[in-house]
């Protein structure tokens, strides 16, 4: 989708907090181990390559989702090293090994796809991979030693290179530590099985790293806490102070009086009991702004103004106190005067995570960097 610089519905990211969200980690974890910057999903919704850049020389490498979020990187000449979170289809790991992209490996029956494939690829040799291990999340890898060192023999005798291991958390952002502890305990076992041990073992995200920094191992995986949101949303405090990166603004496009009866929007479902000042925000669910935004509420002029009517595709209405200029600036994202609206305000509202909100935010809203 093309992004619309001209309709003044930007988001504002802020390129400093992301990087003091990453030397506030660093500080936390002190110790040596490497911080790799989680920019799968363009940035969760920050732009992946003007956030790369931004820390490249803070963080030792970077985590993505897919190959061509990974490639999209190594052709904005990121240097460090990227490993890509899940599995890819076998048939492009030749285009991994030529721009030193990194894979996870899931399983034996992925390597030997990979190896299978080798006479059609152009190459493969010294093509790194990290064997994921699934020690309670259920999603990817391999659930014991025997399968892990399978793999690592298979790499070897095709020159595939064993660089790391590593898991993920299903609950390291929950007060309780039961399913942490147990998946903690499986996967030390396991590595302590292994034929050998790689450059790499890992297994922290944002809230492993935060609230149990004892555990991170040889890197960090750092996401949302990067872009300074709580990875457990309200549920447990954060040992540090974040600095949220992002913000979402857009202005009055329309400004009218409506009387007693007029509706507004589809369905009708909004009907004036008074003269209601209602102005018209150039934003909608096609940005990923729902429709179930109904209700909540933005901020004009330090003021908090609810939502009324459908939320449609390109459009939404709020009831205003007064009058105000055609331009006047809306926060929907962001502190105005003494309010704020924050990505967790709206999570909330929606009953879902912070992430999604972010994540939801789509392509046609303009990315402003200061
Ligand atoms: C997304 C992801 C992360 C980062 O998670 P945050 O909660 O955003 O820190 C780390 N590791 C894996 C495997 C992931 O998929």
């Amino acid at each position: 989708m093309k992004s619309s610089p001209h309709r003044h519905t930007p988001a504002i990211i802020s390129l400093t907090a992301i990087q003091n969200n990453v030397k506030k980690m660093r500080q936390h974890i002190n110790k040596k181990a490497e911080l790799w910057a989680v920019v799968k999903a363009n940035a969760y919704g920050h732009g992946a390559v003007p956030v790369a850049r931004s820390v490249h020389e803070l963080v030792d490498g970077f985590c993505v989702s897919n190959l061509d979020e990974a490639i999209e990187l190594r052709h904005h000449l990121i240097t460090k090293p990227i490993l890509v979170l899940s599995g890819i289809v076998p048939d492009n790991a030749d285009i991994a090994a030529s721009l030193n992209i990194t894979l996870t490996a899931p399983s034996l029956d992925w390597l030997k796809l990979i190896v299978a494939q080798e006479k059609n690829l152009t190459g493969l040799s010294n093509l790194k991979i990290h064997i994921a291990v699934d020690s309670g999340m259920g999603r990817i890898g391999v659930r014991d030693a025997a399968e892990a060192n399978a793999m690592i023999e298979l790499a070897d005798a095709h020159s595939i290179v064993f660089d790391g291991i590593f898991t993920h958390f299903a609950t390291a952002d929950e007060a309780d530590n039961h399913k942490f502890d147990a998946q903690k305990t499986k996967f030390d076992e396991m590595v302590k099985s292994l034929l050998r041990r790689p450059k790499y073992v890992h297994s922290t995200n944002s809230a492993a790293g935060l609230w149990h920094s004892e555990q991170v191992q040889d890197i960090e995986r750092l996401g949302i806490a990067m872009y300074g949101l709580n990875p457990s949303g309200e549920t447990l405090e954060l040992p540090y102070e974040l600095e949220p990166a992002f913000s979402l603004k857009s202005e009055l496009t329309h400004v009218k009086m409506i009387e007693v009866g007029d509706t507004v929007g589809y369905g009708a479902t909004f009907r004036a009991t008074e003269e209601t000042w209602v102005g018209t925000v150039s934003i909608g669910y096609a940005d990923g702004w729902t429709r179930d935004m109904q209700g909540f509420h933005v901020l004009v002029d330090g003021k908090f103004c609810e939502i009324i009517g459908r939320v449609s595709m390109d459009q939404m209405c709020i009831k205003l106190e007064k009058a105000y200029p055609l331009g006047t600036p809306v926060t929907l994202i962001g502190r105005e005067g003494e309010h704020e609206i924050t990505t967790q305000d709206i999570a909330d509202w929606r009953h879902t995570i912070n992430y999604e909100v972010l994540c939801l935010l789509s392509d046609r809203i303009y990315r402003e960097y200061k």
